[in-house]
């Protein structure tokens, strides 16, 4: 059932980069990226990077990129695209290189996208797929607070809530022409029960993704 793993062996060869699964997911806060962005690394046997919980390691470990992105996250406001890339774009590009990866929250304007897509052009491991996890506006602030009661994350109060779902419906829909534009979007819908959510992932990126990715196991 997972693919692309160290253990598909020393025959992959250097150029096994081209078919691994390189996956975007764009949606709303509360949507559930986090949860199927790591459902879908652990099937596919790719690195889940989520530029969000990269970043609250920095503040929480009060590194220099934390210092300088804390005032931003605590606002809800996305935090300056240099700090971003600094901290994301060296782990995307070894995803990149070994197994393939699962992207959550980065690109998340399309300057970011415009900004990195040569770069990962260069070494041919750019996002093969975008998923627009498309859910209904007003689930998601009830979500979100449930979300801030379990797991007390510093940006899940009502305003910062608000604001970075502000923030996303500013930037979604050039990001989502960035990737419609190049053939490479799919929408799932995100509004059932996760389980059901995860089925139509599959569906969804089993049915871009080459076979010769998947392990039968
Ligand atoms: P998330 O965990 O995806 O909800 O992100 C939490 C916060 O991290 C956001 O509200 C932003 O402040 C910041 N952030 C995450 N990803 C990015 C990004 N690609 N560019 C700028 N800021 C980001």
């Amino acid at each position: 059932m997972t693919q692309g793993g160290s253990d598909a062996g020393p025959s992959r060869s250097s150029t096994a980069h081209d078919e691994s699964v390189r996956l975007l997911l764009i949606g709303p806060p509360g949507s559930g990226k986090g949860t199927q962005g790591k459902r879908l690394a652990q099937h596919y046997g790719v690195e889940h990077i989520s530029a969000g919980d990269l970043l609250r390691h920095e503040v929480e470990t009060k590194s220099d990129i934390g210092r300088r992105a804390s005032d931003y996250m605590e606002q809800g406001e996305l935090v300056p695209d240099g700090l971003v890339y600094d901290l994301v774009m060296p782990k995307v590009l070894a995803a990149g290189k070994a197994n393939g990866y699962v992207l959550d929250g980065f690109p998340r304007s399309v300057g970011q996208a415009e900004e990195c897509r040569p770069v990962l052009d260069k070494d041919d491991v750019a996002v093969r797929l975008a998923v627009h996890l498309d859910a209904i506006p007003d689930d998601l602030m009830p979500r979100l607070l449930d979300r801030a009661r379990s797991e007390g994350r510093f940006d899940d109060t009502p305003e910062v809530i608000r604001a970075r779902l502000d923030v996303f419906n500013d930037e979604v829909e050039p990001l989502l022409d960035f990737y419609r534009d190049r053939g490479l979007l799919v929408l799932v819908d995100a509004t059932g029960a996760p389980d059901h959510v995860w089925a139509q992932l599959q569906v969804a990126v089993d049915g871009r993704q080459p076979r010769t990715d998947l392990r039968s196991g």
